[in-house]
């Protein structure tokens, strides 16, 4: 028999809790719901919840508290929940140790798809390095890292170094929010200017070459203030 995976809830708004629980539970989650921080971080310490689903406006505390003290000790999954169209906020949580936030009001398959992301890219610390390089493959879009070789439908994509880099790097957390800051870092260094400009350049040359409609992109998703997601990788999803 496995076990369920277990997914803490800490959220004040009834109704948001219920349809969450719901969710998860005929999903075969096991769920355990709390209202306010305290509770919430009781729970994390004595139940070792798989994944948490955290407000971030508490009646209690704020839920950026939650983010920074649970990340002292522990890598569990964190995906928040966001009623505010803030996105300094939603960035400054994800910047705390938050693996992904979701907006309200949100569906089933959103929900469900967040969840699953989140817990799959916690597990691949722990994954064999041949799994780290299996090739990503979603839509028509394909990315073989060995061969570092991308392709649309089946025709080869010409990318710049740095294009490429941001390209793979977006696919390997496919399905998962990456900031602005966190790729910039990644792709030129602890030391490069932390301006978006050429980050935004280089994702509308590589839109441009990936995208039937680079205005509608179907591969890689901009969210507005905070980054981009790329299409989760389908043989995963
Ligand atoms: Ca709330």
């Amino acid at each position: 028999m496995t076990q369920k995976i277990s997914v803490l809830i800490i959220e004040d708004e009834k109704s948001i809790c219920d349809f969450v629980a719901k969710t998860l539970q005929s999903h075969d989650y096991k769920t355990m719901a709390v209202q306010n921080g305290k509770d919430g971080l009781a729970q994390l310490t004595s139940a070792l919840p798989d994944i948490v689903l955290l407000d971030l406006g508490l009646p209690d505390m704020d839920g950026m508290d939650i983010i920074k003290q649970t990340r002292q000790w522990s890598s569990v999954p964190i995906i928040v929940i966001s009623a505010r169209a803030q996105e300094k906020e939603k960035v400054a949580a994800l910047d705390s140790g938050a693996d992904d936030y979701i907006t309200k009001p949100f569906g089933t398959n959103e929900l469900l798809a967040r969840i699953r992301t989140a817990i799959r890219h916690n597990n691949k610390i722990v994954d064999d390095p041949v799994n780290a390089n299996r090739p990503y493959s979603a839509g028509g879009l394909k990315i073989d890292f060995e061969k570092r070789l991308v392709t649309v439908d089946g025709k080869e994509v010409h990318l710049t170094r740095v294009e490429y880099k941001i390209v793979s790097l977006l696919a390997k957390n496919s399905g998962k929010v990456m900031t602005y800051d966190s790729l910039i870092n990644q792709v030129w260094g602890p030391y490069a200017d932390g301006n978006n400009r050429i980050l935004r350049v280089n994702m509308a040359n590589i839109r441009r070459k990936l995208e039937a409609n680079p205005g509608e992109p179907k591969y890689i998703f901009t969210e507005l203030g905070i980054g981009y997601r790329m299409l989760e990788d389908e043989s995963l999803a």
